[in-house]
């Protein structure tokens, strides 16, 4: 189907007057034929018709014409001359020059049929040019014969022009609208679309889809619709439809178009649509219907109202937040409804802010519930413009802050009670933000370092601290906020006031919210110098007084060793001399040598265990044990004591101190036996964690209870020497070792039914 605007203008008047001519012509004809044009009325009155007319013969040469025709034509054609018309030059509609010999006379004259309603233009011989419509005719003999032709022209100048112009004004309303103007026919093929159509679609040409079938482009979810919607306009209804296209590059586009019937030059009904791509609308419909459920799903109350406060729109929470709903606030002024009396001047300066173009921000107020409660808010209001920016109206969102309200109040509260307590303690506290910053001290700390309150900032710790200090210091305190560690550290500050360095014990852990986040650091820094000073004290108190002992009981033996020597040489060379009272004497001196002589052994050992260097050997239980038994020999086999153990293992100990372990406990699980029974001794060991626990257990005579820490002090006995004999240190070396090793020694008991002693050493 051919893109021609022209073909689809529905004036009835054409064929009306078409018609009319028609059969002016048939009768004119006649009137020819019969011979009646020689008559002198009938010239007359042909010559006063407004119509243009003339006559030929059979060879097309003219034989009359009218002055209508002279005037239509602009010429005076020479009768017997000029032949088929009297017009100078014809064209077609189309502009090509039509020959006369091939005019409608022409063609009427030589036989043809030559259809009604052709129209052609002419030009006259001063170049002027008209439409004009003719209306050929033959005239006939008896026989049939043609004998000449008439011709009429109707002078269509006007209409064609009105036409045209019409034509005109329809194609430039339809090229300039923004939207799709297009025709479709009943079978769905596309007739005709305009160029914004053709953009719609992204068609690169019109031939891209004229012709072919519309219902292509419709999205295919949508052609059942569109046909069956196609179809009821071209049996004569109207409508309108919305429906998506899928266009020739792929771009999908909602669409609503507007449909008449109109009836087409070939006499069907086809549908002439306009359609608008309304995409953008779409999605500004739904971005609104978001907007106004997130609106509506805020907890905040969002309330708009124009330049004189009237509430003009009010979502959910606005109606939880004050009790009313939307009906009874729309349309209210906020100051009567939500403003407290006392607060009415709020109103005023607001508007004049917004009237300004100005934003609030964050104002925090009271407003009033519709049951007349009070609450806290916190309104942040913003201008409202309109397209051009002018100022109409503002947006309010107000948020509930009474909670927050509390919360704070609750907060300062505790806050200060914090601060009451802090202030009360001996030490100096202080906190600390998750990075370290030091934010707050007691009032001790000012009152210690003479700082003003606000002076210092968070490093004033670091201007009183001792330089040999503060390397340590800053290091561990920087890797306790990054790792979340506790900080614990000793260090020195300056006392100001004796100006001398104190020493100071810091600590802080770390306080965390819900989810485990370091929020803060709490911290104490305790005055620890005196303490200090008596543990150094004691330190030196004690290795003085080790050495002492170490000296005393070294130099003890030389004496000692004389009076020994001596008393058995006076034994044993005068021995026969000496008797009665002086022989009992000697007696009670060589004893008192002899145990004088253990002591100083078991009080040498005893000093000397701190005197053994921390080492990393390892010392093989089994291995010591055997050591232990061999030197032991004599008293076990005196005793027929049964020694059993179990696998031992090697331990990180020294093996001399493993050694005084053992022989002091198994020496003494034999000198503590019953007088009942043989005695039985079993060693065991048992892994705990990083230590090993050792056992040494008999079937003795047992402990009473009440002396089983009593045991392990230095010469603690529960016996006398006529009993059983002994220094009562034994026990006292294993438990310095023990203590040597940051282990453990205890003794668990039955009295009469025998002991065990148990030590921890380390895996
Ligand atoms: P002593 O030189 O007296 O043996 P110890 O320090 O070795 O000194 O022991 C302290 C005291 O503990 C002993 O005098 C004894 O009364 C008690 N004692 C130690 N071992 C045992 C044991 N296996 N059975 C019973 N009593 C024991």
């Amino acid at each position: 189907m051919q893109h021609n605007t022209s073909a689809y203008t529905n004036d009835a008047r054409i064929g009306d007057n078409q018609n009319v001519t028609t059969k002016g012509v048939s009768v004119l004809t006649a009137l020819v034929g019969s011979g009646e044009s020689d008559n002198r009325a009938f010239r007359e009155l042909v010559e006063a018709l407004p119509v243009a007319i003339y006559t030929t013969d059979a060879e097309g040469r003219l034989t009359y014409f009218n002055a209508a025709a002279t005037k239509l034509s602009g010429r005076t054609p020479e009768l017997g001359t000029d032949k088929w018309c009297v017009t100078w030059k014809m064209f077609l509609p189309d502009g090509t020059l039509l020959p006369h010999d091939q005019c409608p006379m022409a063609l009427a004259l030589k036989g043809a049929d030559v259809p009604t309603g052709i129209e052609c233009i002419a030009e006259r011989p001063d170049g002027t040019r008209f439409w004009f419509s003719p209306c050929p005719a033959v005239v006939r003999n008896a026989e049939g014969r043609i004998t000449g032709g008439i011709n009429l022209l109707t002078d269509i100048t006007d209409r064609k022009n009105a036409e045209i112009e019409a034509n005109e004004q329809f194609r430039a309303i339809v090229e300039t609208t923004p939207e799709c103007v297009k025709i479709v026919a009943s079978d769905g093929t596309l007739l005709f679309m305009n160029t914004p159509g053709l953009d719609m679609v992204e068609a690169p040409s019109p031939e891209a889809v004229t012709g072919k079938n519309v219902y292509d482009i419709i999205a295919a979810d949508d052609r059942d619709r569109f046909r069956e919607f196609n179809e009821r306009v071209c049996r004569g209804e109207k409508g309108s439809l919305q429906f998506d296209i899928v266009g020739l590059k792929g771009a999908r586009r909602h669409m609503e178009t507007h449909a008449a019937p109109l009836r087409h030059v070939d006499g069907s009904t086809v549908d002439l649509a306009v359609t608008r791509d309304i995409t953008a609308r779409q999605r500004a419909e739904s971005a609104a219907l978001l907007l106004s459920a997130i609106v509506d799903s805020s907890d905040d109350a969002i309330i708009s109202k124009d330049l004189d406060g009237i509430i003009t729109s009010w979502n959910k929470s606005a109606e939880r937040m004050f009790g009313y709903t939307a009906a009874e606030a729309i349309g209210r002024p906020v100051a009567a409804l939500l403003i407290p009396r006392d607060r009415l001047d709020e109103e005023p300066q607001i508007l004049a802010r917004l009237k300004r173009g100005e934003r609030v921000d964050h104002f925090e107020t009271i407003r009033l519930r519709k049951d007349g409660g009070r609450i806290d808010i916190s309104l942040t209001i913003s201008p409202v413009r309109d397209a051009h920016g002018v100022v109409t109206g503002a947006s309010k969102i107000a948020r509930d802050i009474s909670e927050s309200k509390r919360i704070q109040a609750a907060l300062l509260a505790s806050e200060s009670r914090f601060r009451q307590l802090a202030d009360t303690m001996p030490q100096f506290v202080w906190t600390a933000r998750a990075d370290g910053y030091v934010d707050y001290y007691n009032e001790r700390w000012y009152e210690y370092t003479g700082f003003s309150h606000d002076a210092s900032g968070d490093s004033s710790w670091k201007e009183i601290l001792h330089p040999e200090d503060m390397q340590g210091a800053l290091e561990s305190y920087s890797a306790a906020i990054d790792s979340g560690q506790p900080f614990n550290m000793e260090y020195r500050l300056i006392d100001g006031r004796e100006n001398r360095w104190r020493w100071f014990v810091g600590r802080a852990v770390p306080v965390r919210d819900a989810e485990g986040t370091i929020v803060k650091w709490f911290g104490t820094t305790t005055d620890i110098d005196e303490q200090k000073r008596v543990q150094d004290d004691l330190r030196r108190a004690n290795a003085d007084l080790e050495q002492f002992a170490f000296s005393a009981s070294h130099d003890l033996q030389e004496p000692l060793r004389s009076v020994k020597i001596y008393s058995e040489l006076l034994a044993t060379r005068h021995g026969d001399t000496i008797d009665g009272e002086a022989g009992q004497f000697l007696t009670y001196i060589r004893k008192g040598a002899t145990r004088m002589e253990m002591l100083v052994r078991d009080l040498l050992t005893y000093t000397q265990v701190t005197r053994v260097e921390a080492t990393d050997e390892t010392a093989d239980g089994a291995e010591v044990l055997d050591n232990v038994l061999d030197s032991l020999s004599e008293a076990i086999s005196e005793s027929g004591a049964k020694i059993t153990a179990d696998p031992l293992p090697r331990l990180s100990a020294h093996a001399v101190h493993l050694q005084q372990i053992f022989q002091n406990l198994i020496g003494n699980a034999i000198k503590y036996r019953s007088p009942d029974r043989q005695p039985v001794v079993h060693l065991a060991a048992e892994r705990q964690n990083a230590n090993w626990i050792i056992s040494v257990s008999d079937n003795g005579i047992g402990i009473d209870p009440a002396y089983k820490e009593n045991v392990f002090g230095l010469f603690k006995r529960l016996h006398t020497n006529d009993e059983y004999s002994g220094t009562g240190i034994g026990l006292a070396i294993c438990q310095r070792i023990v203590d040597r090793y940051h282990g453990r020694i205890w003794v668990e008991s039955e009295p009469g039914r025998g002991s065990t002693f148990r030590f921890t050493l380390p895996v």
